[in-house]
């Protein structure tokens, strides 16, 4: 594995770092504070491109490579990560499956308003009874002449308020996971519901809705994939996202890392500043091998990708200490901060509670062992 960066991919990331700490930094506070949908994000990530920035350029995006896609996410995610959040869904979970999964029907109808910005994606696979277990999951859709009629409902969906477009997986056929299929749904489709969710403990600021599919009716051509397909689309899709929030994870905890290093080098205690305290020093050296270590094992699920490789494995690994290293550097910076940590004059608070979705989301850190733990022993802890 290559560890430089071309000049085109430093300039990216250049472009990107110096945007989120102008614009996107300086309003997440206040976002957070007042729930408040980060606007100036979203419009910013349209009027730079990145929105498109990994659909293929003949639909009209920018056709990066997976390592620059992981640059964009980490910048996002060390400034603000409910900006991040509307990105990865938009791209790494909806965009990339129909450019995996879908007819060139497909391509053509969504990616191009999805590279300009015009439609939104979300995901829709978690529903109120089946999350870690999805291939048990109860929404219908049902064969009807040339259409399906899908029925149930879908919680905790990013974007889904928002959104123009969701992949929606839906039980077509028997149980089990075979029985899945992924359907592509316009979301002003009548009896497609948005409700959004508030008063999350972090990710504040994210679009996040709980879903009612009450007869939505699509045409047999909204099926992305073949009937049965559905969990197949959405961990393939899984694979991508847990690359994207790995990278989302280093960007967090590089933050982290930097606003308790700076906080330490001024805050004086017993007539030194504290950062001269061995105790402290070890909450951010702890840290910065964190960082590096989240950051290496991201860079090599995009140069896996990047190679035509398999990543699942890689992406796992990679996830689950990524997110884990996150949870454990905002708590770090917490504890440097002493008692400023604990309210919101300093961004460190927020950044734990924004942090510690992530062991939970795209597979729990429970899920990623398990993972992890069949691919090394060939032996499933699913049953
Ligand atoms: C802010 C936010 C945004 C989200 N965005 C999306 C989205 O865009 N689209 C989407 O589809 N979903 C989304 N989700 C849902 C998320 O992916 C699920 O919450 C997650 O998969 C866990 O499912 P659950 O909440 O039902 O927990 P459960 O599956 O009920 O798990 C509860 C606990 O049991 C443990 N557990 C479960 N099974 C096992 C096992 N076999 N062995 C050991 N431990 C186990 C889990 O690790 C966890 O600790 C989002 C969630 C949040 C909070």
């Amino acid at each position: 594995m290559d560890l430089s960066l071309t000049p085109e991919q430093e300039a990216t990331r250049r472009s990107v770092r110096e945007w989120v700490d102008a614009v996107i930094a300086p309003a997440a506070i206040r976002n957070d504070r007042e729930e408040r949908f980060p606007e100036e994000g979203l419009e910013g990530l349209k009027r730079d491109g990145w929105i498109g920035l990994t659909i293929p350029e003949e639909y009209g995006g920018g056709g990066a490579d997976p390592l620059t896609y992981c640059l964009v996410v980490e910048e996002l995610g060390r400034g603000d990560a409910n900006v991040r959040s509307i990105l990865s869904v938009h791209l790494g979970l909806v965009a990339g499956s129909i450019t995996r999964w879908g007819s060139e029907d497909h391509k053509r109808e969504w990616l191009p308003k999805m590279a300009a910005g015009d439609v939104l994606g979300c995901f829709c696979l978690t529903e109120p009874d089946h999350g870690s277990d999805p291939a048990g999951l109860e929404t219908t859709a049902v064969k009807e002449g040339d259409s399906y009629r899908i029925n149930g409902s879908k919680i905790f969906i990013t974007n889904g308020d928002i959104a123009g477009v969701a992949l929606v997986m839906a039980r077509s056929g028997g149980p089990g996971a075979r029985g899945v299929s992924a359907f592509l749904v316009p979301c002003d489709t009548p009896g497609f519901t948005p409700k959004p969710i508030h008063g999350k403990l972090g990710l504040r600021s994210c679009d996040t809705a709980e879903i009612a599919l009450d007869d939505v009716v699509v045409p047999a051509s909204a099926l992305l994939g073949g009937e049965g397909d559905g969990i197949k689309v959405a961990l393939s899709a899984l694979d991508d996202g847990r690359m994207s929030l790995a990278a989302s994870c280093t960007g967090l905890a590089q933050n982290a890392l930097e606003v308790m290093t700076s906080y330490a080098q001024q805050r004086e205690q017993f007539g030194r500043p504290i950062a001269a305290f061995q105790l402290v020093q070890e909450l951010i050296s702890d840290t910065a091998v964190e960082v590096e270590a989240a950051r290496l094992l991201t860079w090599r699920v995009a140069d896996l990708k990047m190679r035509g490789e398999k990543f699942t494995l890689a992406a796992s690994m990679a996830k689950y200490y990524a997110s884990e290293a996150c949870v454990r550097a905002a708590n770090a910076a917490v504890q440097v901060h002493g008692g400023y940590g604990y309210v919101d004059e300093f961004v460190v608070g927020k950044l734990l509670r924004d942090a510690r979705v992530t062991t939970l989301y795209e597979g729990t850190s429970q899920i990623q062992k398990l993972l992890i733990g069949r691919a090394v022993t060939g032996v499933s802890a699913f049953g």
